[in-house]
């Protein structure tokens, strides 16, 4: 079945305000409350939030094979299960109800009251059951900062990182939508200088500005998934906060890696793009320095223009943009961190969640982090209102955005926005 989503000259009956991140051509899906306490799986055009639930009870998707209660769940899994196909005949009947030219729900006033509400009578849920979170470091220039900044600026890269999509196992039961504020972690540290570690709130709370893209059901146990089919397992992609506590992360991480400091929240944004919403946005990746072993080769345009930006507003503040990045300079592509995942036959479920890691770009004012914004804590990071940081200070909210745009369309992500509560009281 072909893709007609994307014709930019598409237009919709509802209102969408201009640049809105959700025009028709967008068509997400999420997860929501309704205004009646009821959970429903929708999309969203412009500000309004569509209950697929209704949708199909009322007929409109007849002639798409889908269970009658697909829609009527808490968790996009099983709808994400039924695959590329289902998922592509949905998009392309929603773009067709929502339509200028189609009077069928635009004259039914009804209907649409079932159907459509605005996004501020509705409570965004977590989209889909994170069954198992892996999170790569894929920005060369990301772990080219970190690497210089503690090892050796010479060796800043491992000898494996341009041979292999390096990652590590993460934990799914702190990934959170957007909106739920967080606590700063306690923790163990070994301050500088010190002789032995001290317990207490972590003091270097930070983010990391970085994409996820959620998979369906791709493999049996034992079967690689091959690079040039990883794409079709891919639903789509979310932005994504994953929280760090550099100064736990320091002392825990030998000889095993990233635990405590990584683990105590990851927070995700509401809506998932579909990669056929991206499709126009393809761009190529980084040339990959060393040539890659045959199960990680592509050809072509394998990397999306997604712009990433991170700001950070105080209590009572307004918010100040601290960093631009792209998905672009990611080194590793989707497809390539896929392929890699699955080659000694590991198995990925729908519903599990791929982070991209930190994606920092070429330029200081690109970095994907405040580890790298603040060089270690060396420098400090203007605010607007006359206030700095190095790192993220109590009752600050952390928003990232992301977005694409070529040929006067506008696709974006809306926004992950966490706010740091102070650390729960503790005992020395
Ligand atoms: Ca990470």
């Amino acid at each position: 079945m072909p893709e007609n989503t994307n014709n930019p000259n598409k237009k919709t009956w509802l209102k969408v305000a201009q640049n809105s991140d959700f025009p028709i051509q967008n068509i997400p899906f999420g997860v929501f409350l309704t205004r009646d306490d009821i959970i429903t799986i929708g999309t969203r055009i412009g500000d309004f939030a569509i209950d697929l639930g209704a949708l199909h009870q009322l007929g409109y998707f007849e002639g798409i094979p889908l269970t009658d209660d697909i829609f009527l769940q808490d968790t996009l899994n099983d709808f994400i299960s039924d695959g590329k196909k289902t998922w592509r005949a949905v998009r392309n009947r929603i773009s067709e109800i929502f339509d200028i030219s189609n009077s069928k729900l635009q004259n039914n006033e009804e209907h649409k009251k079932v159907i459509l509400f605005s996004m501020d009578e509705v409570e965004m849920q977590l989209p889909v059951q994170i069954g198992d979170y892996t999170d790569f470091y894929s920005s060369r220039e990301h772990a080219t900062n970190v690497g210089t900044m503690f090892r050796d600026p010479e060796n800043a890269l491992m000898p494996n990182w341009l041979h292999i999509p390096v990652g590590y196992h993460g934990r799914s039961s702190t990934i959170i939508p957007s909106g739920t504020p967080i606590r700063r972690p306690l923790g163990q540290t070994m301050p500088k200088g010190a002789e032995k570690p001290v317990f207490g709130p972590s003091r270097l709370v930070d983010f990391e500005l970085e994409m996820a893209f959620i998979t369906t059901d791709a493999n049996v146990l034992g079967e690689p998934i091959p690079i040039d089919e990883a794409e079709d397992y891919i639903f789509g992609m979310v932005l994504f906060n994953d929280w760090s506590a550099r100064d736990i992360q320091k002392w825990e991480y030998v000889p095993l890696g990233p635990f405590l400091a990584k683990n105590f929240a990851s927070s995700i944004s509401a809506w998932i793009v579909t990669m056929d919403a991206l499709e126009p946005f393809r761009v190529e990746s980084p040339k990959q320095d060393i040539e890659p072993f045959p199960y990680l080769k592509q050809n072509g345009k394998q990397s999306f223009d997604i712009h990433l930006e991170v700001a950070i507003q105080p209590e009572n503040g307004r918010p100040t943009s601290i960093t631009k990045s792209n998905f672009k300079y990611m080194y590793w592509t989707m497809a390539q961190q896929l392929a890699h995942h699955t080659i000694n036959g590991c198995i990925v479920n729908s519903g599990d969640m791929m982070g991209s890691g930190t994606i920092s770009g070429p330029t200081p004012d690109s970095y994907g982090s405040m580890l790298e914004l603040s060089w270690q804590g060396t420098k400090s990071v203007p605010l607007s209102d006359g206030q700095s940081r190095k790192f993220i200070e109590d009752n600050d909210t952390v928003i990232l955005t992301g977005y694409c745009e070529k040929d006067g369309i506008h696709i974006g992500f809306g926004e992950v926005k966490t706010k740091l509560l102070p650390a729960i009281p503790f005992e020395k």
